[in-house]
């Protein structure tokens, strides 16, 4: 029987946790667990420039570190190298996609967005981006924690890359593919991601693929506009303070611990945070603002 809520976490190693991606984990696993789900991860590691496989671990230790233990193996990209050639292959046969041979520059000198200079000119793909033909709209949909949304146009609607020119496959390709594979059910996942959300719904639609509900949380920033981010220097979780960082992740969530509520391990906790954990009480605000003191985060009092 297939489950009918299956979740999941997708980090990419580019570096170790930092609160917001903790924040974001512990939210989609308490989501999954008070559904009576499944919780999978999956590394993200198929843009190889970028990652640092020695991350990998880090990421699944700090994990297991605060008490989210998933479901089923970790699946890896890097190893379904064949499989997101398949799907590649399958929108080929469908005519849903083309050879790109423009340049950044070339683009950015003619439009804000791709202007689908290529369509029709029958390029081989060798060597060449490989662009998805995007004739959906799929600009409004509803987010189970947002409600509904109107994505403005642009990206929404581009013409988006699948396959780079490098031969590195695109992050939505694979991450619609992943999601397709493992039957992810529900996608709680930061709201930095929300205006990529047509792309995707668009992708599922060309595959002929079950549509799964998306929601997107506040991310986490260290000043206004600034996402905690490795270019931002945030600070690694660091695993030896599991208990505390559960408590300021519980709070953060909008699911405070009571001192009275006398939890001292991590694995009471979690368990605390599954029976008390509520959508509704998520914030509702875009950001939310953490303060980092000597490489510890902290509440803002703002
Ligand atoms: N790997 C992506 C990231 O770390 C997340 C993908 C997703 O949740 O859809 O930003
Ligand atoms: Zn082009």
């Amino acid at each position: 029987m297939a489950h009918s809520y299956i979740g999941r976490f997708a980090p990419s190693p580019s570096g170790p946790l930092h609160f917001g991606s903790l924040l974001c984990a512990f939210a989609s696993f308490l989501h999954a667990r008070q559904h009576n789900g499944k919780w999978l991860v999956r590394i993200e590691d198929i843009d190889t420039p970028r990652i640092d496989s020695a991350m990998s671990k880090v990421i699944l230790d700090s994990l297991h570190a605060h008490g989210l233990d998933w479901d089923e193996k970790v699946t890896y990209q890097s190893d379904r190298l064949d499989y997101y050639q398949s799907v590649l292959d399958k929108l080929s046969l469908q005519h849903d996609i083309y050879a790109c041979a423009c340049s950044r520059k070339q683009i950015k000198a003619r439009s804000q967005f791709y202007d689908q200079h290529c369509r029709h000119l029958q390029l081989t793909f060798l060597d060449r981006a490989i662009r998805f033909k995007h004739d959906q709209t799929n600009n409004q949909f509803d987010d189970f924690i947002l409600g509904s949304q109107n994505i403005e146009d642009g990206i929404a609607n581009e013409d988006f890359v699948v396959k780079r020119a490098d031969g590195i496959f695109a992050y939505h390709l694979v991450v619609v593919a992943d999601d397709i594979e493992q039957q992810v059910s529900h996608i709680l996942r930061g709201n930095d991601l929300l205006s990529m959300t047509p792309v995707h719904l668009s992708l599922f639609q060309a595959m002929q693929a079950h549509i799964p509900e998306y929601g997107h949380m506040p991310v986490v920033v260290q000043a206004p506009k600034q996402k905690l981010s490795k270019q931002h220097h945030s600070p690694a979780i660091d695993d030896s303070r599991a208990l505390e960082n559960i408590k300021l992740a519980l709070c953060y969530l909008g699911i405070p611990i009571h001192k009275q509520a006398n939890l001292t391990t991590v694995h009471s906790m979690v368990g605390w945070a599954i029976k008390n954990w509520h959508l509704e009480m998520l914030p509702k605000q875009t950001e939310l603002l953490i303060s980092i003191t000597n490489g510890v985060y902290s509440m803002s009092d703002e």
